[in-house]
């Protein structure tokens, strides 16, 4: 059977579609990159997909292996049901005490999304059987998984981001690449580029600037852009990246100007102290225990508590400057954003951007200070 045989039970809601004319953000089908692949003339109707994998620890120990379960989910169904068990589609499974190969992983799926591309399939619509194209327009995946499937150096290494030519520094000892000065003058990378660097690590048989001497088999589906097509690791990058980093820089470093390791007692009263509504699935725990947090509360601390907890404390030019973070990301997790809110984030985080290598100039801290991407 062909793995999205399953698509064609389904019934799509229209919808989805018309927000395609809508000016403000609100889902994936509002998006420029949306709008321009489903823009053309000889299909009517196209369905797009997003491609998720990741993987999953399913024994007590990791040596023994996790699982890679391969998703794919349908754009044009409405968000309530796209990510639901129903919809979603399983499109492999990877069970090894190793990690998936990287080439051989995801190429079958891949040669039957050309398939699809080209060619397309008949579903059942809204509107009566429809031929339809179908085409894999995202991949979203977390920062070791988007390494694996992109074939690049993992998310420490030099040249690690799959956006632009920034090859980071090192921090102490190690060799591991993690912070990414800013830098107005990085190149950004084009699906062109990516290619270009691609064939030559593999004449050279090293990594040329990020990637490595592999061929990703997203390489092969064609339409499919690589650097646009892939979606920014926003939990790593936000919640368990520069929120982290500022939860542990803050307490540690007890000769810096903004060094609140003796006040975390006084914070926690402060933090648990908050009576969360009922919709919050998890009340705040203590700042003494932020290395357990999970993506969600980081998200929550960032958010919600951490202006009211550090109001006061944390020095005022620090404070200022942390909440220039907390409004741009608020701004870009809005249910509806307009092209001002995504102007006045870009403005708000690229000034946090720059703040940051002044305030927090000592950068011998053992966890990452910033993603560049
Ligand atoms: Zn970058």
């Amino acid at each position: 059977m062909h793995c999205l045989d399953c698509l064609k039970t389904v019934n799509f809601v229209s919808a989805s579609f018309e927000k395609r004319n809508n000016a403000d953000m609100s889902d994936i089908t509002s998006g420029k990159r949306y709008r321009n692949m489903t823009t053309e003339l000889l299909w009517k109707w196209i369905i797009t997909l997003t491609l998720n994998t990741d993987g999953v620890s399913v024994f007590r120990t990791s040596r023994t292996g996790s699982l890679w379960p391969v998703y794919l989910t349908i754009n044009e169904l409405p968000p309530e049901c796209r990510f639901s068990l129903k919809y979603a589609i399983v499109c492999a499974l990877w069970l090894h005490p190793s990690k998936p190969p990287r080439q051989a992983f995801l190429q079958l799926l891949m040669s039957q999304l050309k398939e699809l591309s080209t060619n397309g399939e008949t579903f059942k619509t809204a509107e009566g059987l429809q031929h339809c194209k179908v085409i894999l327009i995202f991949i979203t995946c977390d920062l070791p998984a988007r390494a694996m499937i992109l074939c690049m150096k993992q998310h420490n290494g030099q040249y690690a981001c799959p956006y632009c030519y920034n090859p980071g520094v090192t921090i102490g000892s190690d060799h591991l690449h993690q912070y990414w000065p800013i830098k107005h003058d990085a190149i950004a990378r084009t699906h062109a580029s990516v290619v270009s660097d691609v064939t030559e690590a593999v004449d050279l048989r090293h990594p040329v600037k990020g990637m490595l001497n592999v061929v990703s088999p997203l390489l092969a589906l064609p339409g499919f852009d690589i650097v646009d097509g892939t979606a920014i690791d926003w939990m790593h990058v936000v919640y368990l990246g520069i929120t982290r980093s500022l939860l542990d820089r803050w307490p540690t470093f007890s000769d810096e100007i903004y060094s609140i390791g003796d006040k975390v007692t006084f914070l926690d009263k402060r933090l648990l102290s908050i009576k969360a509504p009922d919709h919050f699935s998890r009340i705040p725990h203590t700042l003494k225990e932020f290395s357990t947090w999970k993506g969600s509360e980081n998200r929550s601390w960032l958010f919600f508590w951490s202006l009211p907890v550090l109001r006061g404390i944390l020095p005022r030019e620090h404070y200022i400057h942390y909440s220039i973070l907390v409004v741009g990301c608020r701004l870009l997790c809005g249910m509806k954003i307009s092209s001002n809110d995504i102007d006045r984030a870009r403005q708000l985080l690229l000034k946090f951007y720059e703040r940051h290598e002044l305030l927090y100039a000592a950068l011998t801290g053992s966890t990452p200070a910033t993603f560049c991407h």
